[in-house]
């Protein structure tokens, strides 16, 4: 059985790590300053390429090859912990091995001076997953390490990992990988395999992978499975099952000449060529914000992952239609993705999108709510700019977002519209973006943890919110997609911590119940209230429950 890509093309040496300069810089640089620190945390999404770089260290600080830049990767040792047969490298998955006795074991070896190597370097990955008790074991070894070792720990979620173990630690985070560097480093395995592969085709996978190593190369893996020596954009987009820019740039020209009958044979066109109806919605979606940024950037190659030509053609297209459609676009689509996700039949929603998007602009069939621009009554839309403003006022003033119905498309609408204002860290307009939008696919959301949440601060890139204690769990069971909701809204960088605490109502997203401060702090303290239940039965199903005495 062939390994998988990603593990057959782990980087050995420091050099051949995707992405993660400033990572590199620095340990290369306490290496050869014999600075090594004792303790790391690697933190990072997944994919980032943590334990590859914790190996690499421990193969550097018991390299015996005499390189100026070690490790050599090819000295006994290095070859050794290649091959995971180095005594003194010792790795502990703690998502699997989170027992107390495990980590036990293992720190009682700690005191012993290595066998082989110079230094014992230990690598506890998932280190946030280690039981209380093991963490407290731990902790000991950690204040005062032997001289000889090393520890590294890695984790996805370093707000999870106690405050008195990161203190200890070095941090260092490992970043989603650029786009350009991961065309660069798939670029290098594809010579070595003696694979051609065009840029634009490579740029396609990167764009796909969202910052992850891992995730590019196994869609890259996918792509070479066909055993093609050479890689196109075409083929790409075949192996994954996606359409390419030409479909999307036509079927946008068709809705934007208002020829619904011309869209709707493109879209039977790909149908019929087994595209993927629901990959096709959220790549039209990603057509459209492409649209908007060559509208609005200059220099667009470096937010786009796509080649000067394909950017060419964007520009083009953009220059004949106007934001406001673009922005009406990008709502209607990313309702009809949330629709997809419990739809059977897909591609009636592309179809319905696409007519919708023809539909000339003021018909009634234009909008959800068959309101149109411009003609609403002016209570209407007094209505919908009282309502921007209880949310917060994310919607700027001329950008009225009248239809009710669409709370997805109005996140993103609002998102768009606002980006630079949320960038810059209100935590507030940022977890009520976030709230909404998982509420808008799990209405559960807003009830169990949009009430019982408050944002608590934004630093660099992490915004934190507090959760009520008994609804922590709840959403922290929601992680992955607040995550990537997150992601989505506010760009790759940006992640949520959730932790319990009390929450200071006010400040609780849509807060409006209109309970006492007493009551409040009742139903937090009580975690679970009559009041609490009731709510969230009328959420669920819309009805409101009458209560027997
Ligand atoms: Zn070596």
């Amino acid at each position: 059985m062939q390994r998988a890509l990603y593990r057959a093309e782990r980087p050995e040496v420091f050099e051949d790590i995707i992405g993660q300069k400033h990572i590199v810089k620095i340990l290369q640089n306490q290496i050869r300053t014999d600075t090594v620190s004792q303790a790391y945390l690697f933190a990072g999404t997944h994919g980032t390429g943590k334990t590859s770089t914790a190996r690499i260290l421990a193969k550097a600080v018991n390299c015996t090859g005499g390189t100026d830049a070690p490790p050599c990767g090819s000295c006994e040792n290095c070859e050794a912990i290649r091959e995971g047969r180095f005594v003194d490298c010792i790795e502990l998955d703690a998502a699997s091995n989170n027992g107390v006795d495990d980590l036990r074991a293992i720190i009682e070896m700690v005191k012993y001076p290595p066998t082989i190597g110079k230094y014992k370097v230990y690598i506890i990955d998932e280190v946030h997953m280690l039981s209380t008790a093991a963490e407290n074991a731990f902790l000991k070894t950690l204040e005062e390490p032997p001289e000889h070792a090393i520890f590294i720990l890695a984790t996805t979620d370093p707000q999870k990992v106690r405050q008195t173990i990161r203190s200890r630690c070095m941090q260092l985070n490992f970043k989603r990988v650029t786009e350009d560097e991961l065309i660069e480093g798939m670029d290098r395995i594809c010579a070595k395999r003696g694979i051609s592969a065009t840029r634009d085709a490579l740029a396609t996978i990167a764009s796909r992978a969202d910052g992850s190593v891992r995730d590019a190369l196994s869609i890259l893996e996918q792509c070479m499975a066909a055993g093609d020596k050479e890689l196109t954009r075409a083929a790409v987009l075949e192996y994954t099952g996606a359409a390419g820019e030409d479909f999307f740039l036509a079927l946008t020209g068709a809705v934007i000449d208002h020829d619904a009958g011309k869209a709707l044979v493109y879209i039977d066109e790909i149908v019929k060529r087994g595209k993927d109806t629901r990959q096709i919605l959220k790549d039209w979606l990603r057509h459209f914000r492409d649209l908007m940024i060559v509208k609005y950037v200059g220099k667009a190659e470096r937010i786009i992952g796509a080649s000067t030509e394909n950017i060419d053609r964007l520009r083009a297209q953009a220059k004949g239609v106007d934001a406001v459609f673009i922005e009406k676009a990008i709502r209607l689509i990313s309702e009809y993705i949330n629709l997809g996700r419990y739809s059977e039949r897909p591609r009636i929603l592309l179809e319905t999108a696409a007519v919708r998007l023809a539909a000339p602009q003021g018909s009634a069939a234009a909008g959800a709510a068959g309101t149109a621009r411009g003609t609403d009554p002016p209570a209407a839309a007094a209505a919908a700019e009282t309502k921007a403003a209880s949310r917060g006022s994310v919607t700027p003033a001329g950008m009225k977002e009248p239809e009710d119905d669409t709370p997805a498309g109005e996140v993103l609408a609002d998102m768009i519209a606002s980006a630079p204002r949320e960038q810059t860290g209100d935590p507030d307009g940022m977890w009520n973006l976030i709230v909404r939008e998982m509420s808008a696919s799990d209405r559960s959301f807003m009830s169990l943890v949009g009430r019982n949440s408050a944002a608590a601060g934004y630093d660099e890139g992490k915004l934190a919110v507090t959760v009520s204690p008994g609804k922590l769990s709840f959403a922290q069971d929601k992680e992955p997609e607040i995550q990537r909701i997150a992601r989505e809204l506010f760009g790759p960088d940006v992640y949520v911590s959730l932790h319990g605490g009390e929450i200071r109502k006010s400040a609780a997203p849509e807060s409006n119940s209109g309970i006492s401060e007493d009551e409040t702090s009742r139903i937090i303290n009580e975690d679970i209230s009559v009041n609490e239940v009731m709510e969230d039965v009328e959420d669920l199903f819309g009805i409101k429950p009458v209560m027997e005495n």
